[in-house]
């Protein structure tokens, strides 16, 4: 059934990574915006995902379980957003790894501002509970304290991959992200092939077993666009995509793409292929 008057969004944050919205705060938002249904999408946790949940079931929107996980195929990084999961140990035990990473790397940030005389503190950065700490936490501390106007100029000056603060993350090999998401019974979906040229690497990602592609997005060219859909077609990837919101005033918002719950469907369809709920 085609079903143009539901919609969805499959890749959000949330302030338990570098969202500004916490889970009930953005489930108001999805309501607000007439949305159906969304995944809940965050860098290396799952730790919003039972308030989102638990919000969702008390408003009447779908909410599902998902992650963003950054690895790597061949020195480029590669996004991977996994939904319908059900957590393994070991996806529990890596991304908790992966945020005590994260952490130490803030500290190593902040030093390099402090070092660049820009005096800013640990402190200073949102403490409440476990987080997954990233470059916008920093971004925005920044402009909070009047260094930059704009996040966008906090990354253009500082935190951008060849600024003079950045400090790499350590990622997964793509091929552990995979079997880590597939280990937990989700699917694995490469996230924004339009950024950082992994168009030219769909073909080698799917070799090393992504299920689906997201097609909608907000920053692909009509070019990447076309050739994203062309790949999904020749390789019966499952289609996905999202705003990749992060709060009001950050980026794209949320809900704009309009994506039908049809997708939806057809993602709960393969997910039940790959992973039957009986076994
Ligand atoms: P991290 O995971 O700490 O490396 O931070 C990456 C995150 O920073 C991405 O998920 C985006 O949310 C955000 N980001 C990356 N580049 C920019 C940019 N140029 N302007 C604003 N946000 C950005
Ligand atoms: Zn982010
Ligand atoms: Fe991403
Ligand atoms: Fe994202």
């Amino acid at each position: 059934m085609n079903d143009f008057s539901r919609f969805i969004d499959l890749h959000t944050h949330t302030s338990f990574s570098d969202g500004c919205l916490s889970p009930e705060e953005l489930i108001e938002e999805a309501i607000w915006k007439g949305l159906t249904a969304i995944a809940i999408t965050d860098h290396d946790t799952l730790e919003g995902l039972p308030r989102a949940q638990r919000a969702g079931a008390a408003r009447g929107l779908e909410v599902i379980g998902g992650v963003e996980l950054s690895c790597e195929l061949e020195g480029c990084e590669v996004h991977l957003v996994g939904l319908f999961l059900t957590p393994s140990r070991e996806m529990e035990e890596t991304l908790q790894a992966f945020r005590e990473q994260r952490i130490a790397r803030m500290k190593e940030m902040v030093a390099r501002f402090v070092a660049l005389g820009i005096p800013i503190r640990m402190e200073d950065l949102p403490q409440d509970g476990d987080r997954a700490y990233g470059r916008p936490h920093l971004a925005r501390l920044l402009v909070k304290q009047g260094i930059t106007s704009s996040v966008n100029e906090a990354f253009a000056r500082y935190l951008g991959d060849n600024g003079p603060v950045y400090v790499p993350k350590p990622r997964l090999a793509v091929d552990r992200g995979i079997a880590l998401i597939h280990a937990s019974r989700g699917l694995a979906i490469l996230a924004h092939p339009g950024v950082g040229n992994l168009v030219d690497r769909i073909d080698a990602l799917v070799e090393r077993g992504i299920d689906g592609i997201e097609v909608y997005y907000p920053h692909y060219t009509e070019a990447d666009a076309r050739r994203i859909r062309e790949a999904a077609t020749r390789h019966f990837l499952v289609l996905s995509g999202g705003a990749d919101y992060h709060g009001p005033g950050q980026g794209f918002d949320l809900g704009t793409l309009a994506i039908p719950y049809s997708f939806l469907d057809a993602l709960k369809e393969r997910k039940e292929k790959r992973w039957p709920s009986d076994s």
